[in-house]
Order: structure tokens, then sequence, then C-alpha cells
């Protein structure tokens, strides 16, 4: 089974995201999710209902309750019957400061509620052209795992930082690599993401050890979208 994981990010309007949610393909054989902005999550879940398809949201706080303005929950999010949430996406650890220490108190909040967790990590490009690539995934897996045993509902994506939104995805054989790196350190599924579209995927998911997509820009758009839901259904 492989796993093809759309995150819209902070984009659309909520009528183009009702458009969008409705041309999505299902597949019996694959797990299709997609991770609209929070706001439209509970829609969107209503609009694939019946049609084997997850929904999550993109981020969520590590405490349950309280004066955090803005935030949203793990118990929340399970209360509306959510399925998946992103953790750690590198824009989060970028712009928003999260740090592995803020990751790894997310992650136990999700799985403390038995929400199914896509946890993101990846390398910048100084960190690849100094050869810390390895060392700094290593670092972030490690980081957000620990203190963790039951990491049954836990999938990584691999998203090095400099093949998101550049157009430069890693080659099949780069992702290949650190897939199996991570695999070595923790045997659970690990996606790749970064600048996947509808023509590399079926490169990328013949690799042994890449067992889904993560995809950003090329799930906006459902016939690409759709493409590559049905590129993963010819492995
Ligand atoms: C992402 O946001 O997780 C991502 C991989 O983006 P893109 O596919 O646009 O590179």
């Amino acid at each position: 089974m492989k796993i093809i994981a759309g995150n819209w990010k902070m984009n659309l309007t909520f009528d183009q995201a009702n458009t969008l949610a409705n041309s999505i393909k299902s597949s019996n054989k694959n797990e299709i999710i997609l991770f609209p902005p929070s706001i439209y999550a509970l829609k969107v879940k209503e609009i694939v209902k019946g049609k084997n398809i997850k929904v999550g949201v993109q981020n969520i706080f590590y405490e349950d309750f309280g004066a955090y303005t803005g935030e949203i929950s793990a118990i929340m999010v399970k209360s509306m019957d959510l399925d998946y949430v992103l953790i750690g996406h590198s824009e989060r650890r970028k712009y928003f400061f999260e740090s592995d220490e803020i990751i790894n108190k997310k992650l136990k909040k999700a799985i403390e509620y038995n929400l199914d967790v896509i946890l993101c990590v990846g390398e910048t490009l100084e960190e690849r052209e100094n050869n810390k690539a390895f060392e700094v995934v290593k670092n972030q897996v490690l980081r957000a795992i620990e203190g963790l045993n039951n990491l049954n509902n836990v999938k990584i994506a691999y998203e090095p930082v400099w093949a998101i939104g550049t157009g430069i995805n890693a080659t099949p054989e780069q992702a290949n690599e650190m897939h199996q790196f991570i695999k070595e350190i923790i045997n659970i599924p690990v996606l790749y993401g970064g600048s996947v579209n509808e023509k590399n995927a079926y490169e990328l998911l013949s690799q042994e050890f890449i067992d889904g997509l993560l995809i950003g820009g090329a799930s906006l758009k459902a016939e690409i979208f759709n493409k590559i839901i049905e590129i993963a259904e010819l492995l």
C-alpha cells in the first residue's frame, strides 16, 4: 500500500477548497489523505465522506485547552473525528520557530489522542552541501520520538527543505537512500515530499524504501493530484 497525501498549506478560498475536495479521486488500494487549512477541514471531511479519503490538519498545539489564542489542540481534532495531523513541517520549523522539543511535545499529544501523524523531517541545502544531511535527519527523528515507545500511528515524511516548493526534487536515489537510513533508525512508513509532480511520482514511488508521497503545490490542482493517485494505483 502506498500513501498519497496532499498538503494544501495556507491556500484556497472556501469555495475553491470545496471544489478541489469534490474532485479528488479515492482509492481502494492506497491511502489518500488531505490536509486542508484547519478551518476547512470539517467541511472537506463531509465532502469526501464515503470515499475512503482521510482528512487531517497541518498543525496542533501541545496543550489540550487554555489561553493559547489562535491555536488548536489534538483533543479538538479528535473530537471532530478528523484522522490525521502533520507535525514538524519545515515551514512550521522556519516561520513559527518550532524546535525539536516542541515537536516532541506535539507528537506526544497527538499519540495520546490516538491521531495518526505524519512527522516531517529534512535537511536544508547548506546542511546537505556540508555532508550533514544524515546527521541532521537522524537528530530530528530521535529528538521528535524521545520518550515515545508506541509509534504505531506515526509515519515520517522526509522532505528536504531545498526541495520544498522549489521545483527541484531529490533524485529517487537520494530519497531512497535517506528513507533506508530513517527506517534503520525506526522502521515505520516513510513518505517523500519536495516538488513531487505527475512527472516524477512514478519513479519516486517505485523506490524500495519510499512508502508514499507528501505533496504540496501539485495537490492544489485536482487533475495533477488525481494523476498521481492513478500512478500509485499502477504500483
Ligand atoms: C510540502 O509542503 O510538504 C511539500 C512537499 O511541498 P511541494 O510539493 O510544493 O514541494
